[in-house]
């Protein structure tokens, strides 16, 4: 086994790792962690340290760590077929089932899964089908797509610009056209603070529909949005939101994209967050909790609607001229049949809600009230605790003093790894949906304690 030692060596030589501040990291200015292995809700590194994972690793290990029915299915298809494609009609008994798995759990009016590898490229699909579809409809100026701003849907070319935060713009020369945004249905940060949530969610949709006025309707193909923000800060919708956004939507006939890649298959304690707030998508996008990362394994669910657009398409230009050579993978489906009926036998939507509920309130017991907390927030179990200087007047801390990052520091070096989202002083916590009311207990205890250090230093 190679030492600790060398492995770090050659990290540090020839490994450009994603979202790192690569200069540091290769100079070994900046902390590494090599991790080893995982049981439930923990993970362990080379160096024998344990830690309570309060993020799923990228809010994907729905399942929790370390299920052997997942390993042995990706074994067992290795053994049998470890690689076929599915071009041409071609297909595997793990790609076919899992396409009929996830249409049995998907809302009613879904009909047809492409599958890919990354929420990132089943997004890039969902960009391209919209235009084929335009296009085979005879309406070829109609492709704009339209995000918001703290909405994340992936680092591409054309993902990276449907998500609206600066960090992924700069120095890649993104945003590309066609794509705009419009405002985050971000509550706690209303222009004004007098503002009910409905009248919060009334502006969000009226600011929609000037853009699209604006635009021109028949300039505007889509609309893209995660049912609840994830990495823009974890904020839920405001009341009313997706009803006023869907109403604007169907007045200038603009598809709606729901991006489950974060609350597909359980996160929100529901199978889907269209189906918790109501939303009625023309597509879903699916990754993470599709194989709870046990594989990459992605997915674009199609409605009836946009499905029959895209056949119209094939019928009169012949086959669709997309595709990746992974495409519905063999051993990445295996991981999904085998994931998806653990989260049934498991019980694990329903935790999710239960142990949810639990988790929200623990956190509000903990962080409500606290000194520099200004709101504590989420659903089912994926929450935010935001700092701020001074919550009477919502004064924000400056940058620079990067509250959030020591925030989770300070939790790592107590045993717990919550993430520091990237615009803003937030603390974000999405366990595995495994995780035990105990198990909640001792995050949000670790979280309150790193807190409360960091504000103690703050003075
Ligand atoms: N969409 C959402 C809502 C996400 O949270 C993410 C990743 O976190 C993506 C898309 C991109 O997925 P991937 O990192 O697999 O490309």
């Amino acid at each position: 086994m190679l030492t600790n030692d060398l492995l770090s060596q050659w990290d540090r030589e020839s490994f450009l790792h994603p979202s790192t501040a690569a200069g540091a990291h290769a100079r070994g200015e900046t902390p590494a962690r090599i991790i080893e292995g995982g049981q439930g809700v923990r993970i362990r590194d080379r160096d024998g340290r344990e830690s309570l994972d309060g993020f799923a690793g990228l809010y994907c290990v729905n399942v929790g760590y370390g299920r052997p029915e997942i390993a042995e299915a990706i074994a067992e298809q290795a053994r049998k077929l470890a690689y076929y494609h599915a071009y041409a009609g071609h297909g595997s008994e793990a790609a076919i089932e899992l396409a009929h798995m996830v249409l049995d759990r998907a809302p009613d009016h879904m009909s047809k899964v492409y599958f890919g590898l990354s929420g990132s490229d089943a997004n890039e699909t969902n960009v391209k089908l919209i235009w084929y579809a335009m296009n085979a409809t005879g309406r070829p100026a109609k492709k704009k797509i339209i995000s918001r701003w703290r909405g994340y849907h992936g680092s591409g070319l054309m993902t990276g610009s449907l998500t609206g935060l600066e960090l992924f713009h700069n120095a890649f020369d993104l945003p590309l056209n066609p794509i705009l945004h419009t405002e985050a249905p971000y509550f706690y940060r209303r222009p004004d603070p007098a503002m009910s949530e409905e009248a919060f969610s009334t502006y969000c949709a009226e600011k929609l529909d000037a853009l699209i006025r604006a635009e021109g309707a028949d300039t505007v193909a889509a609309f893209i949005g995660e049912p609840i923000l994830g990495t823009g800060g974890i904020v839920p919708p405001p009341a009313g939101y997706w009803e006023k956004i869907q109403a604007v939507l169907a007045e200038h006939d603009v598809l709606l994209i729901a991006d489950e890649v974060v609350t597909g298959f359980g996160r929100l304690g529901s199978m889907f967050g269209s189906d918790h707030y109501g939303m009625k998508p023309d597509l879903i996008t699916i990754a993470k909790g599709l194989t709870s990362a046990y594989a990459p394994l992605s997915g674009s669910i199609l409605s009836q609607r946009l499905f029959e657009m895209v056949a119209k398409g094939t019928d009169d230009m012949g086959p669709l001229g997309h595709g990746w050579t992974y495409s519905a993978h063999p051993l990445c489906a295996a991981a999904g049949v085998a994931n998806l009926k653990l989260i049934d036998e498991l019980k694990i939507v329903e935790n999710a809600r239960d142990t949810g509920a639990v988790f929200q309130r623990l956190l509000h017991e903990a962080f409500d009230g606290h000194p520099i907390v200004g709101e504590v927030r989420g659903e089912g179990l994926m929450a935010a605790v935001e700092f701020v200087k001074d919550p009477g007047t919502r004064t924000f801390f400056d940058a620079s003093e990067k509250v959030g990052a020591r925030v989770a520091a300070a939790a790592l070096e107590r045993g717990l790894i919550a993430r520091a989202m990237p615009q803003g002083d937030i603390l974000g916590m999405a366990p595995p949906l495994c995780l035990t009311p105990a198990e909640a207990e001792e995050m949000v205890g670790i979280a309150r304690a790193a807190a409360d250090d960091v504000a103690k230093a703050l003075g």
